[in-house]
């Protein structure tokens, strides 16, 4: 399917029409976000425009002709995806040597071939070393798109080659009617606005929290925590939080945390306990998601202390 364009990304979709019509697509496109803004939604809307054949009539992609058609099907043979395989953490080198071949044979539809490259911020080192060159001068008329939620763990290297797009959050009314109308097309039983609070305004990472069950796993975490405030053993909560895995427990208890700071539903020393807590389970989420390995159990059991210690100040 190529995706509908979204309502808050006209700017970005009009910059990029005009280079089309003026035939002067760049060779590579770094659309950098947040996350949860439809990043990834838009590169692909923007590969099967890039790949339209009828780039003349209107705005691409125009959903009929030959390649419009194979993007629809998931099956077109000029785009290519490359991603983290399953079993890694990073975007390795072999996967950017298999990209360069693959970019160096003659397109098999069009003119153009596209690479998508997401998360682009997980191309480990040397693969970004290896790719630099392709992606500086790309062979034939190869468009690179790259998609990051973290631009800035990307070498300056790759980011100086790349022509920028940025995805903000969107307008809360604007986000939340097109959430709504997604929900109920989804027969959806959960609250739009609640959603979009958590997911700090972001419609995508709103839906995910409904696609990936992650709102009931908030919920569950708040509930702990709150046990933990009011005296819990630490070492048996986490033994709970090991299980759901520290990357979505650091997200989700950073996320619990600064709600509660700003509602002020704390009292002042538990306050000055908690307040270090929510950047250090940022600093957690980012070593969990670059390259940094910190230690699984030390850090879930970290946690749980500190924050048991915490409602003992109270
Ligand atoms: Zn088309």
């Amino acid at each position: 399917m190529i995706p509908d364009p979204l309502p808050w990304h006209d700017a970005q979709r009009a910059r990029l029409e005009r280079s089309i019509a003026a035939g002067a697509i760049p060779h590579a496109l770094l659309l950098r976000g947040p996350g949860g803004n439809g990043e990834s939604h838009f590169a692909s809307r923007s590969a099967a425009a890039v790949l339209c054949l009828e780039q003349t009539r209107g705005s691409p992609p125009c959903g009929e002709c030959d390649s419009c058609v194979l993007c629809a099907s998931g099956g077109h043979p000029d785009r290519i995806d490359v991603g983290v395989r399953e079993e890694r953490r990073e975007i390795v080198i072999d996967q950017i040597r298999e990209i360069i071949h693959l970019t160096n044979l003659t397109p098999r539809i069009g003119r153009r071939k596209v690479v998508l490259i997401d998360p682009a911020e997980r191309v480990n080192h040397h693969a970004a070393n290896t790719l630099l060159k392709t992606l500086e001068e790309p062979p034939g008329e190869t468009v690179f798109i790259l998609v990051s939620t973290n631009a800035a763990l990307l070498p300056a290297t790759v980011r100086s080659r790349c022509q920028m797009i940025d995805f903000p959050t969107p307008a809360p009314a604007m986000a939340l009617e097109w959430l709504e109308k997604t929900l109920v097309h989804e027969h959806s039983k959960y609250d739009a606005a609640d959603l979009l609070e958590i997911a700090h305004g972001a419609p995508f990472g709103a839906l995910a929290l409904v696609a990936e069950e992650q709102i009931d796993l908030r919920r569950e975490l708040a509930i702990e925590v709150d046990a933990l405030l009011a005296g819990e053993d630490p070492l048996k909560i986490a033994a709970a939080w090991k299980v759901k895995g520290l990357d979505r427990v650091s997200w989700w208890i950073g996320d619990i945390l600064a709600v509660r700071l700003r509602e002020s539903a704390l009292e002042g020393r538990v306050r000055s306990q908690l307040l270090p807590l929510v950047d250090q389970c940022l600093e957690i989420r980012r070593r969990v998601m670059g390259r940094g390995n910190p230690n699984e159990q030390l850090a879930i059991e970290r946690l749980a202390i500190t924050i048991a210690t915490a409602g003992r100040a109270a």
